[in-house]
């Protein structure tokens, strides 16, 4: 029986980033640090994104492979990247393949799903001259990102977003809160008002690591949607296009489309996904976020909410223990089957990507 995937993944962000340099040096590639200019972790210390490759750098395949682009569900990435090194991971001749964790130190470090600037960096990566407007949000805004934590506070702002539902279906209500906004810096989903440091360190990766490149396929590990322990191949192309072919050659009945409704996710914007669509006009790009389920929607929503509120308007840190674990419970269930389930999952993914190339 092979040994349990269980080992590979982090006790927290400093324990991941160990283990994913010692996977590399074991596996005999180099890791590459980029240090944060500013932020800390909670334990005081520098923040990096870690980066390595494998295969020749003029390669014109490759796989790229991104954990904590929403920092706490960077437990999951991190333990893939961690694992899949340490079981061999290999190029095929003449691919690359390029490891990229911690895309968003602080949020990993600190158990956020945002950056050091409420930033939710899957949103960041649009013409910050003219963002995209979501009135949407904005009607609901307070609502979803409530300043005031009391009961009574919650189940008013509950009973707004009901009555938006209500009135529009619960599909655009999800759509309203999560495809990214520009206009509420204390709200969720906010994409910020230029690019993030992550941003920047993505764009350098890629024309240090991947210039050459004329095939590539990217996955992006996060978690936090759908059933506890599902997987799925989320494509931000609609069915008939050739991005959705490729992914369905490669991932069969894993792959959904964000733009359709058979996805968990919404259609959203600034995302990685467009930013490398629109770096490499004349790649071959196949990208899709491996999402796997981690509790019911409502647990992580009030997580989501409750991080929020403790972040941007809380009035002290009484809370701020006990709802930092909830956003790591929520976002990483810290147990043996859910660790094999979303393993195998990321596995499977990159398997099928390495055939492809
Ligand atoms: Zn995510």
């Amino acid at each position: 029986m092979p040994p349990s995937p269980e080992r590979y993944f982090p006790t927290d962000y400093r324990q991941g980033r160990k283990a994913f340099i010692t996977a590399c040096e074991k596996a005999g590639i180099d890791s590459i640090a980029r240090v944060h200019p500013t932020a800390k972790g909670p334990d005081g210390k520098p923040l990096f994104i870690d980066s390595a490759a494998m295969g020749p750098r003029g390669a014109k395949r490759a796989l790229l492979l991104i954990a904590g682009t929403h920092g706490v569900e960077g437990y999951f990435g991190s333990g893939v990247e961690t694992g899949l090194l340490r079981e061999g991971l290999a190029a095929p001749e003449g691919a690359r393949i390029v490891l990229v964790h911690a895309l968003n130190p602080f949020g990993f470090a600190w158990d956020r799903r945002v950056n050091e600037d409420n930033v939710d960096l899957n949103r960041n990566f649009v013409d910050h001259a003219h963002p995209p407007d979501n009135p949407d949000y904005a009607t609901l805004a307070d609502a979803i990102a409530y300043r005031d934590a009391s009961p009574a506070a919650v189940a008013r702002a509950d009973a707004v977003l009901l009555a938006y539902a209500k009135a529009h279906g619960a599909a655009k209500l999800r759509e309203a809160i999560s495809r990214g906004q520009y206009r509420f810096p204390k709200g969720l989903h906010y994409g910020g008002v230029a690019a993030s440091w992550s941003h920047k360190m993505l764009r350098a990766i890629l024309t240090e690591d991947l210039a050459r490149v004329e095939k590539l396929v990217v996955i992006d590990f996060h978690t936090g949607l759908g059933e506890t322990g599902a997987g799925e191949m989320i494509v931000e192309a609609a069915p008939a296009s050739a991005i959705y072919r490729r992914a369905q050659a490669m991932w069969g009945g894993m792959v959904a489309s964000s733009e359709n409704g058979e996805s968990v996710s919404a259609p959203l914007t600034g995302t990685l996904d467009q930013a490398l669509a629109g770096w490499l006009p004349r790649v071959e790009l196949t990208f899709a976020a491996l999402e796997v389920g981690t509790r019911p929607f409502e647990t992580v929503w009030d997580a989501l909410r409750r991080d929020n509120w403790q972040n941007n308007f809380a009035p002290d840190q009484r809370l701020a223990g006990e709802i930092r674990q909830g956003c790591r419970d929520a976002f990483y269930p810290d147990t043996p089957e859910w660790k094999h389930a979303v393993f195998g999952h990321a596995q499977k993914a990159v398997a099928g990507a390495l055939a492809a190339l």
